[in-house]
């Protein structure tokens, strides 16, 4: 087969979710929640089934859902686009992703990519014939290296990934941060990919601030949504993408080979979910901050380091005051095997040539409490 997917394995998460089967282990590895989305939802994609058309809705989806993104942008963002020519809605974020990568980077374009970093990001970039050049964050802090990052871009660079809230380590990048990346792009004329499915996931009062609003940014940021993430129906597989019209031309163009278009039935329900009021992306962020400080608390308990957790569904936790000094792989292994408890380990996110961070594992905590309470007890059993 193709070396680039070859040479691979199957994903962490995968691999993971098999392991918690076989030893019938409490899975808070991969991020999914354990309960379906709002009814309505559901309900107004089922009657869309029934009501509405089920072939092939246009290319770049359905007009009330672009229409909706574009309100979600304006109401949340003050952003503003013309939802006919500069959404495009995809297969999740992640064909969303490939959309972007493919249809913006030509071979020989360099990439900057910051680790620890979405699984998905490096293939499509070597994929599209991209280099990828890698900076990293490191935990306990997960500190933006300026210095490194500022180097890392040359007259070769087209684009620069960032993912905030990031996956796994939960940071939220500071305006002082984002700021500091746009006068880079701004400097290097280079296009942001701003993976931001956790948007409405950032806990203790913090706002999230798309790099599209910065100054200078509108033209050259494409961001992308994901309603998996954003009404917990990550089966669903509907991404987002909001981009200037003269960047959404070659990412179209990407997205009608990849895939042509997307289920119209599960549009109408995003649609119908982006238009719910203030009320309901309050609760869903409130509930999901109620998780995390539960989920916090008794990994705690348990013992572990752990760290902060400014946004997204996880939380990364140092396990070497457990006793531990094996890597990170090995622990999981470790805890499925003697707690029956998941986790993912965090080295699943370095993909740079040196190895990573060996010693923390991710835990997911957009799960029912009794299911995280028990996995505590099984922890701290063990442990
Ligand atoms: N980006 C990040 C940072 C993610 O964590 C995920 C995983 N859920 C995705 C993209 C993919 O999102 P989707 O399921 O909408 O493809
Ligand atoms: N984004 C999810 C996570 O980080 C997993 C999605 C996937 O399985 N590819 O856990």
């Amino acid at each position: 087969g193709n070396p680039l997917f070859a040479s691979g394995g199957i994903t962490i998460f995968e691999v993971m979710n098999e392991l918690a089967q076989k030893y019938q282990a409490i899975n808070l590895g991969q991020g999914a929640p354990d309960t379906d989305g709002p009814a309505d939802i559901r309900e107004a994609a089922a009657k869309a089934t029934m009501e509405l058309s089920n072939q092939y809705p246009p290319l770049a989806g359905v007009p009330e859902l672009l229409q909706a993104v574009a309100d979600h942008n304006k109401r949340f963002y003050g952003i503003e686009v013309d939802p006919k020519k500069e959404v495009l809605v995809a297969v999740g974020a992640t064909e969303g992703l490939a959309d972007v990568i493919l249809g913006l980077v030509a071979p020989g374009d360099e990439v900057i990519l910051i680790e620890p970093l979405y699984d998905s990001y490096l293939p499509m970039v070597k994929l599209a014939g991209g280099i990828p050049k890698l900076v990293r964050v490191t935990p306990p802090h997960w500190e933006l290296p300026r210095e490194e990052l500022a180097a890392a871009f040359s007259e070769k660079t087209k684009l620069i990934l960032i993912n905030s809230p990031q996956n796994p380590c939960s940071k939220v990048y500071g305006d002082d941060e984002l700021q500091f990346i746009a006068d880079l792009c701004i400097k290097h004329d280079v296009i942001a990919l701003c993976d931001e499915v956790y948007e409405h996931i950032v806990f203790d009062g913090r706002k999230h601030k798309p790099l599209m609003t910065f100054p200078g940014m509108h033209e050259r940021t494409v961001r992308i949504g994901s309603a998996g993430k954003t009404f917990s129906l990550t089966g669903w597989k509907i991404g987002y993408i909001t981009a200037c019209a003269k960047l959404m031309e070659p990412i179209k163009k990407a997205h009608q080979f990849l895939v042509f278009t997307v289920p119209p039935a599960l549009q109408h329900g995003v649609a119908y979910g982006l238009n719910k009021d203030d009320e309901y992306f309050e609760t869903f962020t409130a509930e999901m901050q109620a998780k995390r400080d539960f989920l916090m608390k008794g990994l705690k308990e348990v013992g572990f380091d752990v760290l902060d957790s400014q946004g997204t569904y996880f939380i990364t936790c140092d396990f070497r005051p457990l006793g531990y000094d094996c890597d990170d792989v090995e622990f999981c292994q470790i805890m499925i095997k003697e707690a029956g408890v998941v986790a993912i380990p965090v080295s699943a996110f370095y993909q740079g040539e040196d190895g990573g961070v060996r010693h923390f594992v991710r835990f997911c905590f957009c799960k029912q409490e009794e299911k995280m309470a028990a996995a505590i007890e099984r922890m701290k059993k063990a442990f």
